[in-house]
């Protein structure tokens, strides 16, 4: 049996920013990912001479004061990144465009201009200010939620005045703040804001706090990127960086059993058994939870989500010859009526930049990747081929592509998920939001309060790759304070 330091379970960018942090103060991780490729949600592969995006394909959280940027600070990784000028256009089920500015005085002409004077400037307005302070907030307060002692003294320390009085908005949904601002009984404007926060938080209005709900509606407000290649060109700087520190990725090797024992962590894997000082999870709860054998899994039991509470992807990655030009790469599609596969009522679009001439092999074609929400996976049963025909119908109304031009396209559903990640279900995106799931309710970085840490978008719900960098630097925050790694 090899006997390893700290062993981290799967390898998207939860796992990875925890394992770069820890590789940069001289520790050599040893990654266990049970696919061929690394990434996760966040990966790219190649299939018929085009590059696909696996899931996510929007990404924030560069720059000053951004968790992501603070990983790369600390560790010294470098992104070949573009700014998006326009982050994303939104195509209102009415035939109206409403195209997402980053700059917050052109969003709210443009949003005055869609949906009407009243109520817009007040409500975006506000909005940016606690976006702002999230994200202000977010890497101040290193030890969230506290679940020690010594995590309230620390997070008191760096409390100020503006995060106490920004605490009540935690306590009541954006709904709430539509009816404040009288734009509930705007129809337009209230279907434009679920189906946004849908991308971003996971769920609808009534459900999501306006702490995060804020912050999730005003992630076009900051800058946006994209990397060449696709996102495995995030991931994989990440990877050389640890290897280059000492550290190993073991790709294809699922960790199958985790059990505490007094010498340490025992780890089987599909090939082989280790014995870890410390365990970083960075697949969901409840994945960690059928692997995790011991008496903590009982206390586990009670944070595990029914499938009905979570969400899944019907996705298509689609290689095709464009018949026009885009002004922006991300797109979102509000439908009159919902797909009849998925029940979804909106349908995300990106596309590769056009100054990136990797994604095909043949010069001249694009690569799109088009994906919606599936309900409660467990139990959704999707058609391939009739969704597939329903996507396409609508690409083809809004003028995104000529199905003559489509050179190749293919879908994954649930089911697809659950064999790329791993993930019980196939349910991707982490937890979504819930009204009674506080941010200090969610799940603790420390799995069973010894040398198991957990992180990820169950651990860091519903707000993508910032979300699962910020939870990454929070359990290597508290790894290091509780055991002076
Ligand atoms: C369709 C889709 C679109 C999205 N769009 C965006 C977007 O535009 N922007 C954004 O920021 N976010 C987006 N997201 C969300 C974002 O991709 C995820 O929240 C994030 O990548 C999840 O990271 P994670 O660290 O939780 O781990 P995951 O990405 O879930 O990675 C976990 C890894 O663990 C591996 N694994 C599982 N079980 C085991 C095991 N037993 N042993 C070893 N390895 C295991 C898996 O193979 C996987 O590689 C999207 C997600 C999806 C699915």
């Amino acid at each position: 049996m090899r006997k390893v330091g700290i062993a981290v379970i799967g390898s998207g960018m939860g796992s990875l920013s925890t394992a770069a942090l820890l590789a940069s103060k001289g520790h050599k991780p040893v990654i266990f990912e049970q696919n061929w490729q690394p990434g996760g949600c966040t990966s790219s592969y190649w299939r018929k001479g085009f590059v696909f995006e696996a899931g996510a394909t929007t990404l924030v959280g560069l720059g000053k004061g951004m968790p992501l940027q603070y990983v790369l600070d600390q560790t010294g990784i470098d992104i070949n990144a573009r700014k998006l000028d326009l982050p994303m256009q939104v195509h209102l089920s009415n035939g109206q465009l409403a195209n997402r500015y980053e700059d917050l005085e052109d969003w709210i002409t443009e949003a005055e201009r869609v949906f009407g004077k009243e109520g817009q400037r007040p409500f975006w307005e506000e909005c940016f200010k606690i976006s702002e302070f999230v994200w202000r907030t977010s890497l101040k307060q290193k030890y969230f939620p506290p679940s020690r002692l010594k995590d309230l003294i620390n997070s008191a320390a760096k409390v100020s005045i503006d995060q106490l009085k920004n605490i009540p908005n935690a306590f009541f949904s954006v709904e709430k703040v539509l009816i404040k601002y009288k734009l509930d009984k705007n129809d337009l404007f209230v279907d434009f804001v679920n189906e946004q926060l849908l991308i971003t938080a996971q769920n609808h209005a009534s459900q999501v706090n306006f702490l995060f709900g804020a912050t999730a509606l005003c992630y076009t407000n900051f800058p946006n990127y994209y990397v060449d290649g696709g996102l495995l060109n995030l991931v994989n700087p990440f990877v050389k960086y640890i290897e280059e520190q000492g550290g190993e990725i073991k790709l294809r090797e699922g960790a199958e059993v985790i059990e505490r024992r007094e010498e340490g962590y025992f780890i089987q894997t599909k090939n082989d058994q280790y014995l870890a000082d410390y365990i970083i999870s960075g697949i969901p709860i409840n994945n960690t939870f059928e692997i995790y054998s011991g008496k903590y899994q009982e206390k586990l039991k009670s944070k595990l989500m029914q499938s009905k509470a979570l969400n899944s992807a019907f996705q298509m990655g689609i290689g095709f010859k464009p018949h026009r030009d885009f002004d922006s790469i991300h797109h979102q599609i509000h439908l009159s009526k919902p797909l009849a596969e998925t029940e979804s009522a909106s349908i995300f679009i990106s596309l590769n930049h056009s100054e990136d001439k990797s994604r095909s092999d043949e010069e001249g074609l694009m690569v799109m990747s088009v994906s919606t929400h599936a309900s409660d996976p467990e139990h959704k049963m999707i058609n391939n081929d009739k969704a597939e025909a329903h996507v396409i119908e609508q690409l083809e109304a809004l003028d995104f592509l000529k199905k003559e031009n489509i050179i190749y396209q293919h879908s994954s559903t649930p089911k697809s998920w659950s064999k790329w990640t791993g993930r019980k279900w196939g349910f991707v995106g982490g937890y979504p939001q819930y009204m009674n799931i506080k941010p200090w309710q969610m799940l603790d970085a420390r799995l069973d309060n010894h040398k198991a840490y957990l992180v990820g978008d169950t651990a860091y719900p519903g707000q993508g790759i910032p979300g699962v960098t910020l939870s990454g630097i929070i359990a290597f925050e508290k790894i290091c304070s509780d055991w002076k790694l």
